[in-house]
């Protein structure tokens, strides 16, 4: 679950992290307002989507030469001036995609004077099974360049669960930072701080770019983005109300209220498949014989037929589908579920694309007997390798 940058802030100020004043707002009513209760006599204005690169982002409707999504303001009248210009404008940077998001929510924020932009992170690394802080002098750019043109200036630094971020350890990454004076004191402090709201609130990721040193030598949180593990939500009721669902593909919003693995993608096929490595398989397979899935959905194990119905329903609804490959191995999943669930659906919503089926394992004779007699114009498959071909034929 991701959230916006104000929010991430307000979270990371609550462990005591140095962040700016800052107010968010939704209508241009409140812009004057909002920059009066900050001390000027520069401002930023921010916009609040749930995507990076917004400085270097273009807004649709305002043409190459306007400014990007993120503005620097000096005076009360140029905030009120840019939240008029941004507010409900498409913001397109390079991680929104060509459609670009709608902006709906400013953040005015007490402008920092910058001397250092840095990099740095917190993340599970699964190569280690730790949580890892990356650092970079190299901050207000994309990591990823960073990492492939110069990778000598990233560190990587796993933190043991048991220890916590030790004084050795935050002095490595205030040595990466080239950090000293005020500012290596404030990282001192602000390392275990970061760590500590990475666990105790489940995040995945946290990702300050940039952390800045300021000209009087302190440091700041300038941005940041946090992203918590889903699995984790029932117990942070806190920050499950952070959750911003216009923000989120409505799909994949349905998807989460029957608790199904569904990612939307951008292919055409549509694929319904229990197990998490049997989907990858699956979409790999597509892709083999030329084609792209429309999305990842993994009904899991013990699906009701309920929830099966609500998986292919939403597969179906999305327009980008012109075909639908179900492929199923039934251990703790019954066949019989899945094609009665898949006849349920159909017999609701219809069935207006070819739908191939692949079925095995537990009550797989009783699932195709429910499959036959439904008279649904259904493609059966004996195989993987077989039902890929098929549905890739089948859209033509
Ligand atoms: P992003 O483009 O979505 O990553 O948004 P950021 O919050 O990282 O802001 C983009 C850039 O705007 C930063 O790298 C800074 O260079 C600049 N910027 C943001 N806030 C301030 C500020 O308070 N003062 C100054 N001088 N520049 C800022
Ligand atoms: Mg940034």
């Amino acid at each position: 679950m991701n959230i916006h940058e104000y929010q991430a802030k307000q979270v990371l100020k609550g462990y005591g992290a140095p962040v700016a004043e800052g107010v968010a707002i939704t209508s241009a009513d409140e812009a004057e307002a909002a920059a009066k209760r900050l001390p000027g006599p520069l401002y930023v204005v921010k916009s609040q989507i749930h995507a990076g690169g917004r400085g270097k982002g273009k807004f649709k409707e305002l043409g190459p030469e306007a400014k990007g999504g993120v503005r620097l303001a000096r005076s009360i009248d140029e905030v009120v001036a840019n939240v008029k210009e941004m507010l409900g404008n498409t913001l397109v940077t390079a991680q929104t995609g060509d459609a670009g998001k709608q902006v709906n929510r400013l953040y005015i924020e007490d402008g920092a004077d910058i001397d250092r932009e840095l990099y740095l992170s917190l993340l599970v690394d699964r190569s280690v099974g730790q949580i890892a802080f990356v650092a970079s002098t190299e901050g207000g750019m994309d990591i990823e360049t960073v990492a492939h043109d110069t990778p000598e200036k990233i560190l990587t630094l796993p933190i043991d669960p048991l220890a916590g971020v030790t004084a050795e350890a935050a002095g490595k990454l205030c040595d990466a930072l080239k950090l000293d004076g005020a500012a290596r004191e404030d990282g001192l402090k602000l390392f275990p701080i970061l760590y500590k709201a990475f666990t105790e609130t489940d995040m995945s990721l946290l990702e300050i770019n940039p952390l800045i040193v300021m000209t009087d030598g302190r440091l700041r949180v300038l941005d940041a983005k946090v992203s918590f593990d889903g699995n984790a939500m029932f117990r942070h009721d806190d920050i499950k109300a952070l959750r911003d669902e216009t923000e989120e593909d409505a799909k994949e919003i349905e998807a989460s209220k029957w608790d199904l693995a569904y990612v939307a993608l951008d292919g055409n096929i549509g694929c319904m498949v229990n197990g998490a490595g049997l989907a990858m398989a699956t979409m790999d397979i597509i892709k083999l014989y030329g084609k792209e899935p429309a999305n990842f959905c993994d009904v899991g194990g013990g699906a009701s037929k309920e929830k099966v119905a609500a998986a292919f329903k939403i597969i179906t609804a999305d327009p980008a589908v012109q075909g639908i490959l179900v492929n199923i191995f039934g251990g703790i999943m019954r066949c019989d579920v899945i094609a009665e669930g898949v006849v349920a659906a159909v017999k609701e919503v219809g069935l207006k694309v070819p739908l191939v089926v692949r079925l095995e394992g537990t009550n797989v004779d009783k699932g195709k007997a429910i499959l036959n007699q439904s008279g649904l114009a259904i493609t059966a498959a004996d195989d993987l390798d077989d039902a890929a071909k098929k549905i890739v034929a089948a859209i033509g």
